[in-house]
């Protein structure tokens, strides 16, 4: 079993999630943009590296790849096709791998890029999703290579999941997600209540993640595209005809974009 997960710092605003499996003095990193804190906190705590999980090709999730691979030769999952170099074995929707005892599911999620993948586990108490750039804190990722249907579809893949589940995303992006997300849906209560506890974490330089799924399906307005206050809002700020989700997504989205 997993005995904890931790963010490990990285650039300005990356999270490196780091699994420990106490058994086996073993650890297994999540999207090492950069190999030097990995290392650093793997030599700090007496660990083996044993896998690697990728969520998608940005070098800010692939970076440290190859000098982790170099030094401690684990096995390491990631998407296909994929420009990525140094990967073990390539993943599939409907895959389904085996970490420390614990399944997880493979889930694609293209639309930020289109080789996104996210891992989710549903065998423990509080299942684990980790979503990469998809899904973040009261936010999704920019919209690179995909559409933005495609993009809308695979955020309606998470949000389908147990509400239970522990939401780690990759960047630190919450509190200016937050002030987004009170443009596009300010009058909601669970909203309001988020903002105020999120900005007390930070205030305490704390990581606001991981975030729940239940909390996102309350707070997150680009999971919230069916709600008439979020309509609402994006149709006055970008004049939309259409209200179906996906054309109010699109919207929000490039709203987003230029906020
Ligand atoms: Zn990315």
């Amino acid at each position: 079993m997993i005995s904890k997960i931790h963010p490990i710092p990285a650039f300005t605003d990356n999270y490196i999630w780091a699994i420990h499996h106490a058994e086996s003095n073993s650890l297994t990193v999540v999207d090492p943009g950069d190999a030097e804190p990995v290392l650093a906190y793997l030599q700090a705590n007496d660990l083996q590296l044993s896998h690697i999980l990728i969520t998608h090709h940005h070098p800010d999730h692939t970076g440290g790849l190859a000098k982790l691979a170099d030094t401690y030769h684990p096995t390491v999952y990631g998407p296909q096709p994929s420009n990525i170099k140094g990967i073990t074995h390539f993943l599939h929707e409907g895959d389904t791998i085996e970490l420390y005892g614990l399944q997880f599911q493979l889930l694609e999620v293209p639309g930020h890029t289109l080789d996104h993948i996210a891992y989710y586990c549903d065998d423990t108490d509080t299942p684990i999703l980790f979503c990469g750039d998809t899904l973040f804190a009261a936010g999704c990722g920019r919209i690179f290579e995909g559409t933005p249907e495609m993009m809308f579809d695979s955020l309606s893949k998470l949000a389908k999941l147990n509400p239970k589940a522990a939401v780690y995303c990759t960047h630190e992006y919450t509190m200016a997600n937050l002030k987004f997300a009170m443009a596009a849906d300010g009058e909601n209560p669970a909203l309001q209540t988020r903002v105020a506890k999120e900005k007390e974490k930070r205030e305490s330089d704390q990581p606001t993640l991981p975030s729940s799924l239940a909390l996102e399906l309350d707070t997150n307005p680009f999971l919230r595209c069916d709600q008439s206050a979020v309509v609402q809002s994006v149709s006055a700020q970008m004049g939309i005809s259409d209200s179906d989700s996906v054309s109010v997504f699109a919207a929000l989205r490039s709203w987003k974009d230029n906020f």
